[in-house]
């Protein structure tokens, strides 16, 4: 990106490992999931977060997130800071719901992860603030989530489509459901998907009413070509990933197994 001068060169290179021991960890405090900003995907994967129902969609994205060099190290703050439609973990931590406490010097503030995105690469944090901690409400029990990454190929992808899946059923009836995709309007970062979740909210899922949510996201969605796909490819891909997200959550609430 600086070779191509895509983003100027930076005057001072801040190396965030002395934080490291203070800023790594995954606990639940009084109903709330709190994730330290430094915590290396590796170490999110021998959390709860990858053996509790509730979070599924976790391990959906660590098995797809490039490969295992990188999951070691990256860290789940850099990934949200990194803004862009490929960054995995926003798109999934949408439909949770997710808050992020910004520090710096001068104090403390706490935003949501939708208000802190405003384009690619491009997000309301200040220039001496860090993201500290992502945190969101634990959820309740009859949930689940699931993501979705299509690319031509397994590993090592940016995904020509992604898209986050939050269930929380009720017997029969869809209690809550929250929806995102690495892209839905003209903005290029991950949004929610949230017409197309009014259409699905306090219904069975049933073959006519996943028809209607897919006729929902088509209605909602905005889609770019570009070099890898058309507009209508990645129209067409959101609309299965739509379906298979949902009823891969669904039946995880009922089999109870990832
Ligand atoms: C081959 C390859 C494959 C990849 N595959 C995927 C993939 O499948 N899915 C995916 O989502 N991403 C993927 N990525 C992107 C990349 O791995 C992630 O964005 C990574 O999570 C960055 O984390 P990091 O800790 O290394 O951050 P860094 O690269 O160190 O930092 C990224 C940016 O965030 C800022 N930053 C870092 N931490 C903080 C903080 N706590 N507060 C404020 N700003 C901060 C840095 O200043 C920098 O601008 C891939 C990258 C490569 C090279």
């Amino acid at each position: 990106m600086i070779r191509d001068r895509r983003i100027p060169v930076p005057r001072f290179l801040v190396d965030l490992s002395p934080l490291k021991k203070d800023l790594s960890y995954v606990k639940i405090e009084n109903g709330v999931v709190r994730i330290g900003a430094l915590t290396t995907l590796w170490e999110i994967s021998r959390s709860t977060l990858h053996r509790d129902i509730r979070y599924a969609g976790f391990t959906d994205v660590f098995k797809k997130f490039g490969t295992m060099a990188i999951r070691f190290n990256a860290t789940i703050g850099g990934n949200i800071a990194s803004a862009t439609q490929y960054s995995d973990y926003i798109t999934l931590l949408l439909v949770y719901d997710a808050r992020l406490r910004l520090e710096s010097a001068s104090g403390v503030r706490e935003v949501s992860l939708e208000e802190f995105l405003v384009d690619k690469r491009t997000t309301i944090i200040k220039p001496n603030e860090l993201i500290t901690e992502i945190s969101f409400r634990e959820p309740p029990s009859g949930t689940s989530s699931a993501f979705i990454k299509f690319d031509r190929r397994e590993l090592i992808i940016a995904g020509i489509v992604t898209g986050a899946f939050y269930l929380t059923k009720e017997g029969e009836r869809v209690k809550d459901v929250r929806i995102a995709f690495d892209m839905v309007k003209e903005r290029r970062i991950p949004g929610r998907a949230r017409m197309t979740e009014e259409c699905v909210i306090g219904k069975t899922l049933s073959e006519s009413v996943l028809r209607e949510a897919e006729s929902c996201l088509e209605r909602e969605m905005k889609r770019i070509s570009d070099w890898w796909t058309s507009d209508e490819y990645r129209l067409d891909m959101s609309k299965t990933s739509l379906r298979r997200g949902l009823l891969l959550a669904e039946k995880r609430i009922s089999s109870g197994v990832i």
